[in-house]
């Protein structure tokens, strides 16, 4: 089986004014060049930065939402639907995330229900899931990561339109990974039942690593069989970081 063509994407959450589009044209630039070698390079901005990075980066990289409505339009104060984040040039959303799930309560079922909504507007959703620390030292972590699959995965899932991103709650953002072992048995779980669900295409969904990825970690971490990309978020923010992660491809 050829592996498939990994993806390195940067969730930049909740930051950057009009001001960050200079590191985003700095990525693009650093994408087109070889230094990024194999990787799709894609950036997940606030959805308030989408349109002027679509115009700064002219398609040397995807752009993804980090997160949108299930439904396509109506009266939902404050949320954006799938076919806004497209219309913007968005190849990519962001579902699932531990921050939505933890901050807005976010469900497994909301989540499958968000993943649709990509497919709707024709957006490859990257579905998140991962346990907490609590649920890893019960040990859960592989049963719990499991349910959510089941459950955030909406049926008819392919290699092409679907990208899963396996983040640990207690990884994110804090400096701490999981073990190699640890990341290598999780990805070969979630491997494992995405093809007994879905059939042999399944080998060829990207399956992301996220939590606390670094350029001094990249390699290491990329390098685990069944890891497919990474999803990156605060090395993300600064070019010549997140430029040097992508370079584990080049
Ligand atoms: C994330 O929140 O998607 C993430 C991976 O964050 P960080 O890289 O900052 O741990």
């Amino acid at each position: 089986e050829k592996a498939p063509r990994p993806l390195v994407a940067g969730n930049w959450k909740m930051n950057g004014l009009s001001s960050a589009l200079e590191e985003i044209g700095a990525i693009a630039d650093g994408a087109a060049s070889e230094a990024a070698g194999d990787a799709e390079v894609a950036i997940c901005p606030p959805a308030t930065l989408l349109v002027l990075a679509a115009e700064t980066v002219g398609g040397a990289i995807a752009l993804g939402g980090q997160d949108c409505h299930p439904k396509e339009s109506g009266a939902h104060t404050g949320d954006i639907s799938a076919e806004m984040l497209a219309e913007l040039g968005a190849s990519y959303i962001i579902v699932g995330h531990s921050e939505r799930r933890s901050d807005h309560g976010e469900t497994d079922a909301l989540v499958q229900e968000k993943a649709k909504a990509a497919w709707r507007a024709g957006v490859v959703p990257i579905v998140c899931v991962g346990e907490t620390e609590a649920e890893r030292l019960e040990g859960k972590a592989l049963e719990v990561v499991g349910r959510q699959l089941q459950d955030s995965i909406p049926g008819g899932a392919t290699a092409d339109n679907l990208v899963v991103a396996y983040e640990p709650v207690w990884a994110i953002g804090t400096g701490r990974t999981p073990t190699n072992e640890d990341i290598a048995e999780m990805h070969g779980h979630m491997r494992k039942l995405l093809i007994e669900r879905f059939g042999a295409n399944a080998e060829g969904v990207r399956l992301l690593y996220g939590g606390s990825v670094k350029p001094a970690n990249a390699s290491e971490i990329l390098a685990i069989a069944d890891v497919n990309g990474a999803l990156v978020g605060g090395a993300s923010l600064k070019a010549k970081d997140f430029l040097a992660i992508c370079e584990a491809y080049a």
